[in-house]
């Protein structure tokens, strides 16, 4: 089973979340963009006649997703990873095995030949605690809106949702 928010295989259990008005099968990761949960075992219910609509619009908590859309990498962030990682005395392989990870995407993060998804930054900074996202402004870093390809992470969920519209 995959996690539908960034894609990888789910090592343990599910989690189950509504994010962003989706419910989503997520991984242990992802989990954290959200704390609302949904019982995968009872069918969605949307159109109950009890059903209340909420005068007021929900307020909208800033979640990491969105969070996302305004961080990007610091310039050398590759080599502050490296730095990092040497400090500590790891190899390349120790550390991917840390973050769970392939050898390879670490290289590629060092080498700043990839544009890491958020959670992967996040597990990094964790991991060897240093601090490599940047409040976005006009500058020039990899930006971390485009995790995979031309589609963010809200626009997967949000594609995600609209293709559970039922009728
Ligand atoms: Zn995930």
């Amino acid at each position: 089973m995959r996690c539908e928010v960034c894609g990888r295989e789910i090592r343990g259990p599910p989690y189950y979340r509504v994010i962003e008005g989706g419910r989503l099968t997520v991984c242990s990761q992802c989990s954290k963009f959200s704390d609302q949960e949904w019982d995968p075992r009872r069918p969605q219910a949307r159109r109950s006649p009890t059903r209340r609509r909420s005068a007021q619009p929900k307020p909208r908590r800033r979640s990491d997703i969105e969070t996302a859309e305004s961080l990007e990498l610091v310039d050398g962030y590759g080599m502050i990873i490296k730095k990092a990682r040497q400090k500590k005395g790891i190899t390349v392989e120790d550390f991917a095995k840390k973050i769970s990870e392939k050898e390879s995407v670490v290289k590629k993060l060092e080498k700043e030949d990839m544009n890491p998804p958020l959670n992967l930054v996040r597990k990094v900074q964790r991991e060897l605690n240093i601090n490599i996202l940047e409040e976005a402004e006009t500058g020039t870093g990899a930006v971390l809106t485009r995790p995979m390809g031309p589609r963010t992470l809200g626009d997967m969920i949000k594609i995600k949702d609209s293709t559970k519209k039922e009728e």
